[in-house]
């Protein structure tokens, strides 16, 4: 597990209960999500009806889960929890729809994973609260009706284009949350650290922030683990330089890179002078698998402008031999 990763590890799960703001007032950042989802909450509840069905989109830690159960508390409502995964079959499906309680909040993580025929039940259920159970096999099946609850599906997806439209289209809201400045990550630490009764001032903050990838899971994990340096080895006060000498040993640098990403880099630049270079011989060139440094590595490094993928391979933009502290060598590498 990387300390960089969007996804949560063990640890995080039994923390960020704690840690979750419970109302959109809470909610930090996400401006035009946060203002959409709350028109659409006051008009559910002027209308004394259950709220339209959200879909969030966006990158993993950002929010999506945190929202969710957010729309539950706003409308008074319980909130189900469960995964496209985990639905595999129409059955597992119908029996969840069955068994909601009137407006309650139905939150659907990773939708895009479900099951084929569990997805077109979905689309009954959406528009008229109501699931053709199918009895028997062959010419002798019959289709039983069933009446729903009515209830508000939250979706949550990373990209909502892998959606279906048929799908897409009987969302009534759509929110994309985009990745979080760092202003609104300084926020997320001050409010976590708060909570966490840990003391860290202004520069503190703003250092884990800029190490934290966007993403309020990373910054607060992040927080517990420059908590633990600030403890151990300084009076528990986390200032600018205690952050950076604690994210030092655990070898996150001030871009959020850690070991794995500045290998890759190191390799681009160091051993083929920047590139292009095949995926394969970069990977060979680091000691891991194709796969690690494609899906795990490459996304950020893409994403912050240090690496470029093109059709002749891997190459380092000049930003990367900055970054590295390199020169770049005589011309333009990219
Ligand atoms: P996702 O479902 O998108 O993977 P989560 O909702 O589980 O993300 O959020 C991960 C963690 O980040 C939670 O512990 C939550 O407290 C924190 N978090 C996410 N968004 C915010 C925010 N806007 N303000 C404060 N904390 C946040």
């Amino acid at each position: 597990e990387r300390l960089v990763g969007a996804a949560p590890d063990s640890e995080d799960t039994a923390v960020e209960a704690a840690l979750r703001p419970r109302s959109l007032g809470e909610f930090i950042g996400q401006e035009r999500v946060r203002e959409q989802l709350d028109l659409v909450l006051r008009a559910a509840r002027a209308r004394g009806g259950t709220a339209d069905h959200v879909l969030l989109s966006g990158a993993p830690g950002l929010g999506k889960t945190t929202l969710a159960m957010i729309v539950a508390a706003e409308m008074g409502a319980p909130i189900r929890i469960t995964s496209g995964p985990a639905v595999q079959h129409a059955g597992d499906l119908a029996s969840i729809l069955s068994s909601l309680q009137e407006g309650e909040v139905l939150f659907l993580d990773e939708i895009h994973r479900m099951a084929r025929p569990a997805e077109e039940m979905l689309y009954m259920a959406m528009e008229d609260y109501r699931v053709d159970v199918i009895v028997g096999k062959g010419p002798g099946a019959t289709a039983i009706p069933l009446e729903l609850p009515h209830f508000t599906l939250v979706g949550a997806t990373t990209r909502a284009g892998l959606l279906p439209p048929p799908l897409r289209d009987r969302f009534g809201f759509t929110g994309h949350m985009e990745y979080y400045g760092s202003a609104e990550l300084e926020r997320v630490i001050h409010r976590s650290a708060a909570l966490l009764d840990v003391s860290v001032d202004t520069a503190g903050a703003a250092e884990i922030a800029g190490r934290s990838r966007g993403t309020p899971r990373i910054a607060n994990r992040l927080l517990r683990r420059v908590r633990d340096y600030a403890q151990v080895r300084a009076d528990g006060t986390i200032t600018a330089a205690v952050a950076a000498r604690a994210l030092e040993v655990y070898e996150v640098d001030e871009r959020g890179l850690d070991r794995l990403d500045r290998a890759v880099l190191g390799a681009l630049l160091k051993l083929f002078g920047g590139g292009p270079v095949g995926l394969s011989t970069l990977a060979v060139a680091v000691g891991e698998e194709r796969e690690t440094v494609e899906e795990v590595a490459e996304p950020f490094l893409v994403r912050e402008g240090l690496l470029a993928r093109t059709p002749r391979g891997r190459v380092a933009t000049p930003a990367a031999w900055h970054h590295l502290g390199l020169r770049p060598p005589e011309g333009p590498s990219a």
